[in-house]
């Protein structure tokens, strides 16, 4: 098949990694002028994780840049550690940087797939044996199938599946990623910092560069997701005046180049595909902080290559199929991401002395941290990952 993808971020390069490898031809069209690095870690747990990457055949290259993060040290505002965010709970079995991840599925990748950068999908028009599709630099083409898997503002869902409210669901939780100089002396080891309704972490997995993530808690807020510039301004106005080094972090945030923006949301629609057009990774199903969605991009990507590969050429099965057995899958890991703002942005001081309690108490309860975990990889791994044939590269 003749196979178009819109992204390139996971979801993109990881479906389009197992197409080509089932002898499909393979497009991908990305908005960005080039490869996007940035973004905080991203974590694999568990079984069906670490054998979906090992049939990728980069579980390896994956392991060679996990980021082996030690704790993260919860600070007050005169730097002072007042409890930890164990490593053992959070990093999974593999974490790396979505900037690292997205580098080493396009280098997989990038031989075999024709990767279009700069431009994107400005109308699909389907009939039954074929997808026109519409260029923003004014080219057409014409496709057997449409993948869309850019994220959860994906322009395929707008353009296939209508612009409605009801497909996202905002968590009420905003974040600013972005990389700066190292100024702590941190390595592999990270710092947070909270005031009611937000969150500051630094962290720097590999010494050198840190990594800052700026969360707040503000439900119903709307921006532009396309405006770069007026998120940086919603950042320092929601930080403006708070205390520890914001100051300082504020100010690198303005030359950082890498600045990534967004609220978490979770994506949920009654189908995933439309005739020849269907949605994956955050398009389709964000799971939101904690919700899993990276595995589920490179875990989806699997299965719908799969079970393309099963049907013989009849997508209508093959659609159907890859949405019969994942979406129980998505449906436990959004549930379990559900209660998450008040972990990341406690709303009062009160609240935020009762996480800081919890994570004190933890250290003295060995069997805690083992218990989130157990509940956390649960979750992961509560998928049974089908056996499809594994053709070599071509
Ligand atoms: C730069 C960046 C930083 C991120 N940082 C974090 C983070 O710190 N924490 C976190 O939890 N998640 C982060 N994410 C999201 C995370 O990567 C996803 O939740 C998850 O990995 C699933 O990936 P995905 O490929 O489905 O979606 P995404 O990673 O969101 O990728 C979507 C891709 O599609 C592209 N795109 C968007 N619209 C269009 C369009 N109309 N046409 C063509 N291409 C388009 C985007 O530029 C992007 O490359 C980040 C994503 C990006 C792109």
């Amino acid at each position: 098949m003749d196979i178009l993808i819109s992204g390139a971020s996971v979801a993109g390069p990881a479906l389009a990694l197992w197409l080509r490898r089932y002898g499909h031809d393979v497009t991908v069209v990305e908005k960005a002028p080039a490869l996007r690095g940035g973004g905080y870690a991203v974590d694999f747990r568990g079984s069906v994780h670490m054998r979906t990457l090992e049939r990728m055949g980069l579980r390896d290259a994956l392991e060679a840049r996990a980021t082996h993060m030690g704790d993260i040290a919860i600070v007050d505002g005169t730097g002072a550690r007042v409890a930890a965010l164990p490593a053992s709970v959070f990093s999974g079995d593999l974490e790396v940087l979505r900037g690292d991840l997205a580098e080493v599925l396009y280098g997989a990748t990038r031989d075999r797939v024709r990767y279009r950068f700069g431009d994107q999908i400005t109308a699909i028009e389907q009939d039954e044996h074929g997808v026109d599709v519409t260029f923003g630099s004014g080219s057409a083409g014409r496709f057997d199938l449409v993948v869309g898997c850019d994220g959860v503002h994906s322009g395929v869902r707008r353009l296939v599946f209508g612009d409605d409210p009801a497909h996202r669901r905002p968590l009420g939780v905003y974040g600013g990623v972005f990389t700066m100089p190292g100024t702590m002396g941190l390595r592999r080891s990270g710092v947070m910092y909270n005031e009611p309704g937000r969150a500051i972490t630094v962290t720097s997995p590999h010494g050198g560069d840190q990594i800052v993530s700026m969360s707040f808690y503000e439900p119903g807020l709307e921006f532009d997701h396309r405006d770069v510039d007026r998120q940086r301004r919603i950042v320092a106005e929601r930080f403006a005046g708070a205390g520890w080094r914001t100051a300082e972090l504020l100010e690198a945030m303005e030359r950082a180049e890498d600045f990534w923006f967004d609220s978490t949301t979770q994506i949920h629609l009654d189908r995933w595909s439309r005739g020849r057009v269907v949605l994956l990774g955050d398009a389709g199903y964000a799971g939101g902080p904690g919700g899993n969605g990276t595995g589920l991009a490179v875990v989806g990507a699997h299965v719908l290559a799969g079970e393309l590969d099963r049907a013989r050429g009849e997508h209508g099965v093959a659609l159907r199929r890859y949405e019969e057995l994942l979406r129980p899958y998505v449906a436990t890991c959004q549930r379990q991401s559900g209660g998450s703002p008040d972990f990341l942005v406690p709303t009062s001081w009160k609240k935020i002395a009762q996480r800081n309690r919890f994570f004190k108490a933890m250290r003295y309860v060995p069997v805690a941290p083992r218990l989130v975990r157990h509940f956390a990889t649960k979750t992961a791994t509560a998928f049974d990952l089908p056996e499809y044939d594994l053709p070599a590269l071509v």
